[in-house]
């Protein structure tokens, strides 16, 4: 009964607030990710992405302003994550807040002598335990330039790894996975990135990957949908256990040929 309204609001809403078809060609073809898409799944997309902007609300932070453009940009990268995964998934919390550039949330924690201490560090994006996903507008552009970073794909990918809890690498897997095949093939990828970075060696993904095993996760989905070879050629397996968890194969997808002329 429940799913049955579930299905009937949001074709009410997808029937009363249509994608304008000129802006979302323009924002989403700067994603070599959306340009892999079949049509099907392009047009699957949008929709999420008019569901997306629907149930979730996006604030700028201060003064900063933001238009359907910037929105659009956002939700483009955060539904991609969960084109075979639903919204559902984005379950339990609203809000975007985005900040114009990198941020400082000067939070407490408490270190490892058990003494309360303030965070002065700077922040390209963070996601909150069942609260918001914090952005910085400059590093959400610079994945636009096809950057090796995606700060939308990072944080959302953390979403979904708290989805059963703080997040720590771990995610909730469906039910024709296996638990122990995915701490098999994470742990074994995170020891090897992290002894190649510490000796100085080329790693495939960013040594942020290294700072803990929720990181390697958030690092691995941006290179997952942003570098799916590169990710594929290094860590086979985790490429692998990536395509079970995101029921996608990026890889099975052509990048056309002429992406980079049509950006
Ligand atoms: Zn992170």
């Amino acid at each position: 009964m429940f799913s049955a309204y579930r299905t009937w609001r949001r074709r009410r809403i997808l029937q009363k607030h249509p994608l304008d078809p000129v802006l979302w060609q323009r924002v989403s073809s700067r994603f070599g990710f959306v340009a892999r898409l079949t049509e099907p799944e392009r047009e699957r997309l949008g929709e999420l992405c008019v569901l997306f902007l629907h149930e979730k609300q996006i604030s700028p932070a201060g003064d900063f302003s933001l238009d359907n453009e910037m929105r659009l940009g956002i939700a483009i990268q955060a539904c991609m994550l969960i084109l075979n995964l639903g919204l559902e998934s984005y379950r339990d919390w609203i809000e975007i807040i985005v900040y114009p550039d990198e941020f400082m949330p000067r939070q407490e924690y408490r270190n490892e002598h058990g003494l309360m201490q303030t965070d002065n560090s700077f922040y390209s994006g963070q996601a909150w335990l069942r609260g918001p996903v914090i952005l910085s507008w400059a590093s959400v552009e610079s994945a636009w330039q096809h950057d090796a970073a995606n700060v939308v794909i990072h944080e959302f990918a953390h979403k979904l790894d708290m989805l059963n809890g703080n997040a720590d690498g771990f995610p909730s897997l469906h039910a024709d996975m296996s638990r122990q095949q995915w701490t098999q093939t994470f742990t074994h990828a995170y020891a090897d990135l992290c002894r190649r970075a510490r000796l100085g060696q080329a790693v495939a993904l960013d040594v942020y990957a290294c700072e803990s095993p929720a990181e390697f996760f958030a690092v691995a989905s941006e290179t997952f949908f942003e570098f799916p070879e590169m990710l594929s050629r290094h860590y086979p397996e985790v490429y692998h256990q990536l395509v079970l968890f995101y029921r996608q194969d990026p890889l099975s997808r052509q990048l056309p040929g002429d992406w980079r002329l049509v950006r």
